[in-house]
């Protein structure tokens, strides 16, 4: 077999789709929505990518948000090179896993048990079938433009109206199996009372991305948590919290104890981790009280498990990550920075002339090319694409590298500097003049 390697991303690319489809490993890498090459990356270190043409790259993408301490950080380097040497994985328990429970426990108020698996799309998936399992109901409720992962139930559109469970968004999902879901718009509490009042006692769960990273950057409003909290309570029905992009990322606690400030009692009873948990290996988890939790085998009923749940070295990497999260002052920090770079982009903007809204929380941020940042998943299909992409673009050009779509929240790592912030801010005023 040839291992002629071309050193071009163009190179790269066409090789790639011819033994993979797109070219990719996940969709959203092959640049579909803003055109052109992607960019194959040989090496990260701390805030910079360098692709295989060795041009350096300011990332916010951070691996699509694990990576909190930017790339190839030593103490989660060292801990992962450690554990390497004592093998890669064992399918029987270690002290590491129950470590990496305690760490994660320990920073999250409302759960008690957690089950590790290997990525956001297994958590969110299992979370739904312990759900069912402790309710003995069918129906989940979600909400458009919230991505769960790609589980068969999860991957659903909106039906026409209120009444009408979901349709597939995509092909080889049958629709006897997303029948049970049913689509609600995002911040819309008018539309959640009058589900809940057809459908409640039918619903096993309802789950929730608590500040929308999946299409842009939007918050769920404090009255819609509520009344969502209120209405899954009253009836029974479990609130899943997915806290993959936003747990350890917008506080240490995650978005939860955000709402927990503004709403008395609020309290998920399954929450899904995912992302900053593994530090880039793959790891996530779900998790809730232990009468919950106990209804999974081999307690329970409710069946899961993984060949490489758990693994050593994951659970390495996860607890070195978590270590340095934890430490006092972390989120206060890459909150700060993360403000400068928004504020920046927004000043940037309002020099050239250009409508843009923009808003962050921890280490999170969206910016959104319209005087205001949408509320529902309707406003940001309506989004101006051409002028991102364009401006996706012209940053790539500059050496910014953003999220390949607009729909894409961004991620700041503690590794990223004022120096790199206004580096970003600097190119982002050529790049918005140029567009
Ligand atoms: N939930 C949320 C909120 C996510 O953002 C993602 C992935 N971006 C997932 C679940 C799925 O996680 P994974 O890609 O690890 O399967």
């Amino acid at each position: 077999m040839s291992t002629d390697a071309s050193h071009s991303n163009h190179d790269l690319f066409e090789r790639a789709q011819r033994v993979i489809p797109g070219g990719v490993n996940s969709p959203v890498r092959a640049f579909r929505a803003v055109g052109g090459t992607p960019r194959f990356i040989a090496r990260g270190s701390g805030p910079y990518l360098y692709d295989a043409e060795g041009r350096r790259y300011i990332d916010y993408v951070g691996s699509w948000g694990p990576l909190i301490l930017g790339h190839a950080h030593p103490a989660v380097l060292d801990a992962v090179q450690r554990a390497l040497v004592d093998g890669l994985s064992f399918g029987a328990p270690t002290e590491r896993e129950t470590e990496l429970a305690e760490a994660i426990i320990a920073c999250v108020p409302h759960v008690e048990q957690l089950r590790l698996v290997n990525s956001g799309t297994e958590a969110a998936m299992s979370a739904i079938r312990l759900a069912r399992g402790v309710t003995g109901r069918n129906g989940i409720v979600k909400f458009e433009g919230c991505y769960h992962g790609h589980a068969d139930a999860l991957l659903v559109a909106a039906g026409s109206g209120l009444a009408t469970f979901g349709h597939p968004t995509s092909a080889g999902v049958p629709e006897e199996v997303v029948k049970h879901t049913l689509v609600l718009e995002y911040n819309n509490v008018a539309q959640l009372e009058e589900a809940f009042a057809l459908h409640a006692p039918k619903l096993a769960c309802a789950i929730v991305e608590p500040i929308a990273g999946n299409m842009n950057f939007v918050r769920a409003s404090v009255p819609f948590m509520r009344r969502l909290f209120e209405l899954c309570r009253a009836h029974g029905v479990l609130l899943v919290l997915d806290e993959v992009m936003t747990g350890f990322r917008v506080a240490l606690g995650g978005a939860q104890t955000l709402y927990a400030k503004a709403i008395p009692g609020f309290a998920p009873d399954i929450s899904v981790y995912g992302k900053v948990i593994g530090g880039g290996m793959p790891l996530a988890a779900f998790g809730a009280s232990r009468d919950v939790m106990r209804r999974l085998a081999p307690l329970g009923p409710v069946y899961q498990a993984g060949t490489l749940s758990g693994n050593p070295i994951a659970t390495a990497c996860g607890l070195a990550t978590l270590r340095e999260v934890a430490r006092p002052g972390f989120h206060d920090a890459l909150a700060a920075r993360t403000r400068s770079l928004v504020d920046g982009l927004l000043g940037a903007a309002r020099d050239a002339g250009i409508p843009m809204a923009g808003d962050c929380e921890g280490g999170m941020f969206g910016f959104f090319f319209a005087p205001a940042l949408p509320s529902h998943y309707t406003q940001v299909m309506a989004g101006d694409a051409k002028r991102f992409n364009a401006f996706f673009h012209a940053m790539l050009e500059r050496g910014v590298h953003f999220a390949p779509a607009l729909y894409e929240a961004g991620f700041v790592s503690s590794a990223h500097s004022a120096c790199e912030i206004d580096a970003t801010v600097t190119a982002a005023c050529e790049a918005l003049r140029a567009i």
